[in-house]
């Protein structure tokens, strides 16, 4: 049986040391770093998520608000609030909750956010320095670097290789599948796992004979939004996987991965709930605790 990656316990860690960091910033008369969300509309699922968010960040000592706007808002309206959000001082880390409702222009709203407040790490800026190797590894683990970051990592691939170091799991001329090519997940992570020295497969829906592609993973990263798509016979025995899957279903929240089969087959993996959405959280808060930092630094 693989070993289970304990993404809870490694998230918790990490919040730790941002709450450590944030207290001896404040014990040093510096303010606490700021985030501040918005959420428009009402899908039930991204409530759940902000609202998880916001009890982090106090439990850390991160000060934050909150925005909410009705799913009928004018794109012209959302601009303006993220304008102001931009230019408040206050306001160190932005997170626009994705997806918007239809209608909403979500790219028009992202070049709003000054990529030092882009927490998210989508703006073109922070997304272009991943994709260049200008920040990477290093970035996304160090919590207290020695100069500012240059440029703000996604949150759930920087959680992703956070997990996979914790856990000991060899990088560097490793063969890694992630299945997946979002802007917040798949590519960022494939960039991030390429700085590291692994070699890189990037799949999506028009990958041809997908299980086979991803039977030479030593490390297979699924992030699809298909339930329990990953099968066992999909795996190379003893790799380590990762699902960032997270499909509400009848049988309650499931992954990408078929977690009981895969399980059997597997080195090491990430359950759901449980593996990496916590560090999807801790990571954000770190990301607050980096921006502050170099905006302070300025
Ligand atoms: P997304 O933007 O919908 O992207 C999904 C990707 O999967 C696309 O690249 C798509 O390919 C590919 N895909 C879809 N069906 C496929 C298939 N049958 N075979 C191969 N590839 C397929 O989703 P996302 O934002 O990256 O999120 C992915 C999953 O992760 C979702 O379940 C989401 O809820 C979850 N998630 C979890 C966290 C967390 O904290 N745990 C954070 C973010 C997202 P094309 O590009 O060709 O369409």
């Amino acid at each position: 049986m693989a070993e289970i990656i304990d993404g809870k316990a490694i998230a918790a860690e990490l919040r730790g040391r941002v709450a450590a960091v944030v207290a001896a910033r404040t014990a040093g008369g510096e303010r606490a770093p700021g985030l501040a969300t918005v959420l428009v509309g009402d899908d039930p699922a991204s409530h759940v998520y902000v609202a998880s968010k916001h009890r982090a960040c106090a439990e850390a000592g991160i000060r934050s608000v909150h925005h909410e706007l009705a799913a009928d808002v004018t794109q012209g309206e959302l601009v303006e609030l993220v304008r102001g959000l931009d230019a408040d001082p206050e306001v160190d880390s932005i997170l626009v909750q994705l997806p918007l409702p239809a209608g909403l222009d979500r790219d028009a709203v992202l070049v709003e956010i000054s990529p030092a407040k882009d927490v998210d790490g989508l703006t073109a800026a922070n997304a272009g320095l991943l994709a260049q190797g200008r920040i990477g590894l290093a970035e996304a683990l160090e919590l207290e670097p020695e100069r500012p970051p240059l440029g703000l990592i996604a949150c759930t691939p920087a959680g992703v290789v956070e997990l996979l170091v914790r856990s000991g799991i060899e990088l560097e001329g490793a063969e890694a599948v992630i299945v997946g090519r979002s802007n917040l997940v798949g590519r960022p992570l494939a960039s991030l796992l390429l700085g590291a020295n692994a070699t890189v497969t990037t799949c999506h829906s028009r990958t041809r004979a997908l299980p086979n592609v991803c039977a030479r993973a030593d490390i297979l990263v699924a992030a699809v939004g298909q339930p329990q798509m990953v099968k066992a016979d999909w795996i190379k025995r003893g790799a380590t996987v990762i699902d960032v899957g997270m499909n509400r279903t009848d049988d309650g929240l499931v992954g990408d991965v078929d977690y009981g089969a895969v399980a059997a087959v597997a080195g090491a993996i990430t359950p759901v709930p449980g593996g990496v959405g916590p560090m999807t959280i801790a990571m954000l808060l770190a990301n607050t605790v980096r921006a502050s930092a170099a905006l302070a630094s300025r």
